[in-house]
Formats: structure tokens, sequence, C-alpha cells
């Protein structure tokens, strides 16, 4: 389980956001993750309306190194 950090695009608002397991395809330009993304304030968002914080970029960083 992984923990990411967002902000979001609506609030503004940084939060950390547990995403389950997340897998890189190949065929898309961004990561999919298994759970939703929730902001505490707005509820349930798509990748689109957060950014990923430069603490989560390189949490996300660390996960990828260590996919198989
Ligand atoms: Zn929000």
């Amino acid at each position: 389980m992984t923990e990411l950090n967002f902000q979001c695009k609506k609030c503004g608002r940084e939060f950390d956001c547990e995403v389950g397991k997340i897998s890189f395809p190949i065929e898309e330009d961004r990561p999919r993750f298994e759970k939703d993304i929730a902001c505490p304030r707005c509820g349930i968002l798509s990748m689109d309306e957060v950014w990923l914080t430069e603490l989560g970029q390189t949490q996300l960083g660390a996960v990828f190194m260590s996919a198989e």
C-alpha cells in the first residue's frame, strides 16, 4: 500500500492519499492507481483534478524504481 502526496486543483489543499497498488501501463502516460484519489474537502477526484506535489513525485519515483 502506498501513500502519495497530492494537491487538489479545486481547493488547493495538500493531502496524503492511500492509492493502493500503483501500476505503470506502457500505453498510458500516467500511472494507474488501484484506489481513487480523494481530497478531504472535495471528495473523489480524477488525476486531472490533482497535482502530484514534489514530495508525491519523489514517492512515486521510489515506487517506480522498486517496481518489477
Ligand atoms: Zn479539494
